[in-house]
């Protein structure tokens, strides 16, 4: 499949770079294809970036069928557009997608599109250390029906923003509150694939954690409030004595790629790394021994986020007294320097624009 190119005739002023913030910007162009079910996916295309229209009574909207992917673009020293394991976003989703009867996309193609449109908004990749051109894959179903059924007509989107550096201050760990109510998924549920009603669905606890001064919610599981999942849109990790410790992959956790990765360099490194269970009972037993070392969240965010405080049935615990440990640096420095292309990517993760 061909891509066809619309250039914008009135482009926009670029930002200020020093106060990019999350999400607020959009570059000039957008790639857009569509499903149907004579023609498959056809007419994809780059064109300027601008209102969709579409039905109000597209099925999206009323059922929430709809995938999203996050992953970016960063500018290295010399100037090369860099992607970080885009393949294995676009598998997950994928595998999103077969969770939400949604028809599959080529992924090979899905990445020439990627890089065609990286190379065209190349101006609006910011260039200070940190900051980088998020961007944003969605697939979401548009027929025109209240019919609960799965939509017969998609749209397929790449939206790109450029974003600032998430620790523009250095690292600051962040206060987490463990949440013993609701819950984000359940296995045989969605959280597994990244769709919009996850997040739907997350909201109230998590403007629930804002008002007690806590800025994520770590969730545990929807059946027993007793193992931990995530936190908010990152992965979690904790350093108990010498093992280092994520929740395994049950089908309620979002197979993060930062995830991934870490478990893969610890590995490297020789750490003592474990896929298993973890009960908050453990978690908070270890805090209140003083074993509990470091704890951190990951995600293409933010990275690394050190967690410095972790609040449980209106208890505080401070963890490694509110500073990043050294694990959390050391993945921090080791990721962002193949990201940004200080360091030798020698694991094949790395995809030049
Ligand atoms: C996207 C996301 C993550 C992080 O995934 P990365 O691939 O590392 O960016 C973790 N949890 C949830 C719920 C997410 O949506």
């Amino acid at each position: 499949m061909d891509i066809k190119i619309i250039k914008t005739a009135k482009p926009k002023n670029k930002p200020d770079w020093n106060n990019l913030g999350f999400g607020n910007i959009f570059t000039d162009h957008m790639f857009l294809m569509n499903y149907s079910g004579d023609k498959g996916w056809h007419d994809a295309r780059i064109v300027p970036f601008e209102n969709l229209e579409f039905s109000p009574a597209m099925i999206a909207l009323h059922y929430g069928q709809m995938v999203f992917e996050g992953t970016k673009a960063y500018k290295t020293e010399n100037g090369d557009i860099q992607l970080f394991r885009p393949q294995n976003h676009l598998s997950r989703m994928n595998n999103s997608n077969r969770r939400l009867c949604i028809p599959e996309i080529n992924e090979a193609f899905c990445l020439k599109a990627i890089c065609e449109l990286v190379k065209m908004e190349q101006d609006w990749i910011p260039k200070k250390p940190g900051t980088s051109l998020y961007l944003r894959p969605f697939v979401f179903g548009t027929e025109e029906t209240l019919m609960v059924h799965p939509s017969s007509t998609y749209t397929f989107a790449i939206i790109c923003s450029p974003c600032g550096a998430y620790y523009p201050e250095g690292i600051n760990p962040v206060k987490i509150h463990i949440e013993t109510e609701a819950v984000r998924a359940v296995k045989g549920g969605t959280g597994d694939a990244k769709t919009g009603g996850n997040y739907a669905a997350s909201f109230q606890a998590q403007k629930g954690a804002e008002r007690k001064g806590y800025s994520q919610v770590l969730w545990l599981d929807g059946r027993e409030r007793k193992y931990i999942e995530e936190v908010g849109a990152m992965n979690v990790f904790f350093v108990i004595d010498s093992e280092i410790i994520t929740p395994k992959l049950e089908g309620s956790i979002l197979p993060g790629v930062t995830r991934l990765s870490v478990i893969e360099i610890l590995k490297d490194k020789g750490y003592n790394v474990a896929e298993r269970r973890i009960s908050v009972d453990e978690l908070i037993e270890s805090a209140k021994k003083g074993s509990l070392k470091e704890a951190f969240g990951t995600g293409t965010a933010a990275v690394i986020s050190p967690i410095g405080e972790l609040s449980y049935n209106d208890e505080n615990f401070e963890v490694n007294a509110r500073q990043i440990g050294k694990i959390s640096q050391e993945l921090y420095d080791e990721l962002t320097s193949i990201q940004y292309g200080n360091t030798k990517d020698n694991r094949g993760w790395v995809v030049q624009v």
